[in-house]
C-alpha cells in the first residue's frame, strides 16, 4: 500500500472513502456517451458477435449427442427469462420504497452443462480452439455434421493437446467439462477461495486441478506461465480475451428475442435496466456489449459488485483501470461470492466498455444472503450468494433522481423493465443451498 498515493486519491476521488469503509454503494458514470460514441472503443463489432452465434449454431449437433440435456433447446445452451413480481413486492418491503416498473431475472443459474454464465464465454472460447485445431488437421470443414466430434476419432486429436484456465471456480467448471468431454487435457488453476465441492466435481471428470492458497490473480498467473512453455497449451486469459467476450456477448440477440417472445417492448418510452455481477469483468462485459448491439441506446447496464471486492467500480472510477487493485486501498478482496472475488479488474473490459456502462453498485455479503433467502421463498429460485449481486440495482436506480434526470429516464420508470441476472447457482449441491439458506436466515 502506498500511502501518500492513497491520499491523493481519496482527494481527487472522494467515493474511495466509502469504498473503503466497505459500505454499499451505487456510481453512475457522468462519462457515459452514447452506444454509437461509445462503440469505437470496443475494437469488436456486430459482425464478430455474429461470427460467434453461426459457431455455436454450428457446435449444436455436437451439445445433442455429447449432452443430452441441451436436446430440448436443441443444441443451443440458453437460459430462461422470466418476471418476478413476488421478489419485487419483498424488495420493496425490504428496501421500504416502492420499485415501479416490471422486475424480471435471467436465470444462467439454469444454463446447461455448468450451471452458470461461465456456459456461455467459457465453453465458446472451447469450441472456437477446437474447431481451428480439428479445421487445421483436415479432419473438420465448416459444412460438416458437427456431432462427428463427439467420437474416439476427435477424443482421440483433441488428447494430444492442452488447455490451461486460472479460475475461482465457475470458469475452471465449464472449461474442465466442455474441454474434457471434447478430450483435452484441461488444468485448472485454482484460487483458495474455490468451493471443494467444484474442485471434486473437475477431478471427476479427468481434470487436473491446481490448488493455490492465494487468490485469483496468482492462479491466473501460474495458468498463464504453464501455457507459455507448453506450444501445445492454449490458455484461457479470463483477463483478456476476446473470444470469451464474444461467447457472452451472443447473450444479448437471445435476450431480444425472448423478448418478442414474451411481448415485453423494449425502446425510448420503455428502458430496460441490467443489472449484472461482475468480477474481472469479461462475462458483464461481453452481455452488456451484446446488449447495447441488440438495444443499443434503451438498454442501461449496471455491474454489480461485492463491499469487499468493488475492483471494476475501483478501476473506472480512477481512471487507473488495472494499475489500481482493492488490496491497493487496503480493502481484503473476500466474500462469499464466488466469481466475484477479484481484486484487480481487467484492463480490456474497463478501457473498452466504460463509455457503455450506465453505473456500478456494491452490495456486502450479508446482503446477498438476505436476497438469496428472499427469491428463494417468493420465486422458489435457487441461486448461488454471487448471482443475488444485482438485485439491489433497482433500489439504486429508482431513487437516484440525478441519474435519472441526466439521462432523461424521469418519466419512463413506470414503463421499465429491470432485469437482474442471476449468474450461477445451478450445480450447487444440496447441502450447500441448505447451508446457504440457513445463512440468509440470521
Ligand atoms: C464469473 C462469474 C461472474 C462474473 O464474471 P466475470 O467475467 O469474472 O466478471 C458472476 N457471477 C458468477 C456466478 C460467476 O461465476
Amino acid at each position: 500500500m502506498n500511502q501518500t498515493r492513497n491520499i491523493q486519491l481519496i482527494n481527487e476521488f472522494p467515493l474511495l472513502e466509502s469504498l473503503i469503509d466497505l459500505k454499499p454503494l451505487s456510481w453512475f458514470n457522468p462519462k457515459v456517451t452514447s452506444y454509437a460514441e461509445a462503440l469505437p472503443y470496443v475494437g469488436l463489432t456486430a459482425l464478430d458477435v455474429q461470427e460467434a452465434s453461426k459457431r455455436l449454431l454450428r457446435f449444436a449437433p455436437f451439445f445433442c449427442q455429447a449432452f443430452p440435456e441441451t436436446q430440448q433447446s436443441n443444441g443451443i445452451i440458453e437460459s430462461p427469462l422470466q418476471t418476478i413480481p413476488a421478489m419485487q413486492a419483498a424488495l420493496s418491503d425490504y428496501y421500504q420504497t416502492s420499485l415501479p416498473g416490471r422486475m424480471m431475472i435471467k436465470l444462467d443459474s439454469q444454463l446447461p452443462i455448468s450451471g452458470s454464465i461461465k456456459a456461455r464465454g467459457g465453453i465458446y472460447e472451447v469450441l472456437q480452439h477446437a474447431e481451428k485445431l480439428a479445421i487445421s488437421a483436415g479432419l473438420l470443414s465448416l459444412d460438416d455434421d458437427y456431432s462427428k466430434i463427439n467420437s474416439a476419432q476427435f477424443r482421440a486429436f483433441f488428447s494430444q493437446y492442452k488447455i490451461a484456465v486460472g479460475s475461482t471456480g465457475n470458469l475452471g467448471l465449464s472449461i474442465g467439462i466442455i474441454g474434457a468431454s471434447l478430450g483435452f487435457q484441461v488444468s485448472v488453476h485454482m484460487s483458495a477461495d474455490a468451493r471443494q465441492w467444484k474442485k471434486d466435481r473437475l477431478r471427476s471428470h479427468g481434470v487436473n486441478v491446481i490448488e493455490y492458497e492465494s487468490d485469483y490473480s496468482i492462479a491466473v498467473e501460474h495458468g498463464r506461465e504453464e501455457a507459455l512453455q507448453d506450444p501445445f497449451c492454449h490458455f484461457v486469459d479470463d483477463e483478456n480475451s476476446t473470444s470469451l467476450f464474444l461467447g457472452y456477448a451472443v447473450a444479448g440477440e437471445r435476450l431480444k428475442q425472448q423478448f418478442i417472445e414474451q411481448d415485453i417492448i423494449v425502446d425510448a418510452e420503455h428502458p430496460l435496466f441490467v443489472y449484472l455481477p461482475c468480477g474481472v469483468g469479461g462475462g458483464p462485459g461481453g452481455v452488456a456489449f451484446g446488449l447495447k448491439l441488440a438495444f443499443g441506446d434503451h438498454v442501461h447496464c449496471i455491474f454489480a459488485e461485492p463491499t469487499h471486492s468493488p475492483c471494476m467500480l475501483l478501476g473506472v472510477y480512477t481512471g487507473l483501470h488495472d494499475q489500481i487493485s482493492v488490496q491497493d486501498l487496503g480493502i481484503d478482496n473476500i466474500t462469499a461470492a464466488d466469481g466475484l472475488a477479484v481484486g484487480r479488474a481487467s484492463g480490456f473490459i474497463g478501457k473498452a466498455m466504460e463509455r457503455m456502462l450506465d453505473g456500478y453498485i456494491t452490495l456486502t455479503d450479508a446482503d446477498m444472503y438476505q436476497l438469496l433467502g428472499l427469491v428463494h421463498d417468493t420465486e422458489q429460485l435457487k441461486l448461488e450468494p454471487s448471482a443475488l449481486a444485482g438485485m439491489p440495482g433497482i433500489m439504486h436506480v429508482v431513487t437516484n433522481s440525478d441519474y435519472l434526470e441526466r439521462m432523461q429516464l424521469s418519466d419512463s420508470l413506470a414503463n421499465a423493465t429491470h432485469l437482474v441476472w442471476a449468474t450461477g447457482g445451478g450445480m450447487v449441491p444440496e447441502a450447500e443451498m441448505t447451508a446457504y439458506l440457513q445463512q440468509a436466515k440470521h
